[in-house]
C-alpha cells in the first residue's frame, strides 16, 4: 500500500458512520455534513474554542482534556513533560492549563502516536520550549503529506518545527521530576506508531488511542492497525496496572484497571462474533446485517451505529 494512503483521520468523526460512532467530545469537533476540505478546519475551530480542563492525578501530574485526544502534564524542577498536543489552535489553551498548575520550565512533549488530534499542536508547543519525543514512525508519518482516500481529504506534511527531534524504536527511559518514566512501543495496534507512557512512582499510565474508554474505538487500518493488535496492546497495558493505577485513554474519561478490562472483554467479544460469522463465509455486508454487536451497543455505541467498528474488525481479523 502506498505510504500516502496509510494516513487517515477517520477517527475524528469525519464520515457519517465515524461520526455516529464517535464519542460526543470527538463528534463536536467536526460536523458529519461538512465538505471534506472543511473538516480539519472544523476540528481546529473546536480546538480554538474549547478550554483545556485540568484534573489532578498525582502530586505533579495532571490530566488535560480539551478538543483533541487526552493530554497529561508532569511538572517539576527538571522541567515539564507534556503528553500529546491536541490541535494547533488549542496551543494557547494548553499553555494556559499548564501555567495554571505549574511555573516550571518546559522540557519535553511526548506524542502517543501520529494522529492529527494528538500532534497538531506540536509546532506551537515546540516554539514554547518543548522538545518533541515520539516513536520513529510517528516522525516518518508526520513528515509526509497525509491523505484520507475514503474522505478525499488531505493535509500537508508537518513543518520541521512540529516533528519529533528525539525518536526511538522500542523503548526509552527517563528519570525525571522524581519519577521513573518508561516510553514503550506497542506492536501495531491502533496504528504502528503507538506508545504508552508509564509513570512508575505516580502509578499513572497513558495508553494513547489503543484505549478508548467507554466507547467503540477507531482502529486505523491505513496505519497497520488491527483488532488483534489493539487487543494485544490493551492486554499489555492491563498487565502494567494494579487496582490503583490511573489509566489515561486516548479518548474518553480517565479510566482504571476495571475499565480497561471491560474494554478488552468488549473488543474480544466483537472479534469472536465477527470471526464466527466470517468463518461461515459471510461477507462484510452480511456480517453488518446480522448486527453482531447488538447486545453491546447500549453500553458502547452511544446511540450511534457500530458499523464502522464492525467493518474494521471484519477487515483486520
Ligand atoms: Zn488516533
Amino acid at each position: 500500500m502506498a505510504r500516502v494512503n496509510r494516513r487517515n483521520f477517520l477517527h475524528l468523526g469525519m464520515a457519517a458512520s465515524a461520526a455516529a460512532l464517535a464519542p460526543r467530545w470527538v463528534l463536536s469537533q467536526a460536523s458529519q455534513t461538512a465538505a471534506p476540505a472543511d473538516r480539519v478546519a472544523q476540528m481546529r475551530a473546536a480546538g480554538a474554542s474549547t478550554p483545556v480542563k485540568t484534573t489532578k492525578l498525582y502530586d505533579n501530574i495532571w490530566l488535560l482534556q480539551g478538543a483533541g485526544g487526552n493530554m497529561a502534564v508532569q511538572t517539576g524542577k527538571d522541567g515539564n513533560i507534556l503528553i500529546d498536543s491536541s490541535f494547533a489552535t488549542a496551543v494557547p489553551h494548553i499553555r494556559e492549563a499548564i501555567s495554571s498548575v505549574s511555573s516550571d520550565a518546559p522540557h519535553a512533549l511526548i506524542n502517543t502516536h501520529w494522529h492529527v488530534d494528538h500532534v497538531d499542536g506540536n509546532e506551537g508547543m515546540h516554539a514554547a520550549g518543548f522538545k518533541v519525543i515520539a516513536h520513529s514512525k510517528t516522525k516518518t508519518r508526520m513528515s509526509e503529506p497525509a491523505e484520507m482516500k475514503l474522505f478525499h481529504m488531505s493535509l500537508p506534511a508537518y513543518p520541521a518545527g512540529a516533528l519529533p527531534s528525539a525518536t526511538f524504536d522500542d523503548s526509552m527511559h527517563h528519570e525525571h521530576n522524581g519519577d521513573s518514566i518508561e516510553l514503550v512501543h506497542y506492536d501495531p495496534a491502533h496504528t504502528d506508531t503507538d506508545i504508552y507512557i508509564h509513570f512508575h512512582n505516580a502509578n499513572v499510565l497513558h495508553c494513547g488511542d489503543i484505549f478508548f474508554n467507554k466507547t467503540y474505538p477507531f482502529i486505523d487500518e491505513g496505519s497497520d492497525g488491527s483488532i488483534g493488535g489493539t487487543i494485544s496492546a490493551a492486554q499489555k497495558s492491563l498487565a502494567l496496572a494494579d487496582d490503583n493505577t490511573k489509566i489515561i485513554p486516548g479518548h474518553g474519561p480517565l479510566g482504571n484497571k476495571a475499565d480497561l478490562k471491560k474494554y478488552i472483554d468488549m473488543l474480544s467479544a466483537v472479534r469472536d462474533q465477527v470471526a464466527a460469522l466470517k468463518k461461515t463465509g459471510a461477507s462484510e455486508q452480511e456480517v453488518l446485517a446480522k448486527k453482531p454487536t447488538a447486545d453491546l451497543d447500549a453500553d458502547w455505541a452511544h446511540g450511534g451505529s457500530p458499523d464502522m467498528f464492525v467493518g474494521i474488525v471484519y477487515r483486520t481479523s
